[in-house]
C-alpha cells in the first residue's frame, strides 16, 4: 500500500515542545499511547518539523520509539 501524502497547510503555526512545557526529562518507552503520536501511519518516526519537539526531546523520543519497537510494543512497519 502506497503512503499517500496529506496536503500540508500553508501556514504551520510554530509548535512548542510538549515535553519542555510539561517539564518531562525522561521519556518512558513503555508509554505506547504517547509514543504512537510521534509515528506516522506506516510506523515511521515523525520529523522534528511535524512533531514540534526540540532537538533534545526529539532525540529521546526516537530512542524511546526504537526501544519500544525492540520490546514489540510498537511495530517497525505498518502494512
Ligand atoms: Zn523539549
Amino acid at each position: 500500500m502506497a503512503y499517500q501524502r496529506q496536503p500540508q497547510p500553508q501556514f504551520i503555526s510554530k509548535k512548542t515542545c510538549r515535553f519542555c512545557e510539561q517539564r518531562i526529562e525522561e521519556i518512558d518507552y513503555k508509554d505506547v499511547k504517547m509514543l504512537q503520536k510521534y509515528v506516522n501511519s506506516i510506523g515511521k518516526i515523525d520529523q522534528r518539523k511535524r512533531s514540534g519537539n526540540c532537538p533534545k526531546h526529539q532525540r529521546s523520543v526516537s530512542l524511546a520509539i526504537k526501544r519500544a519497537r525492540i520490546m514489540a510494543l510498537l511495530p517497525f512497519v505498518n502494512r
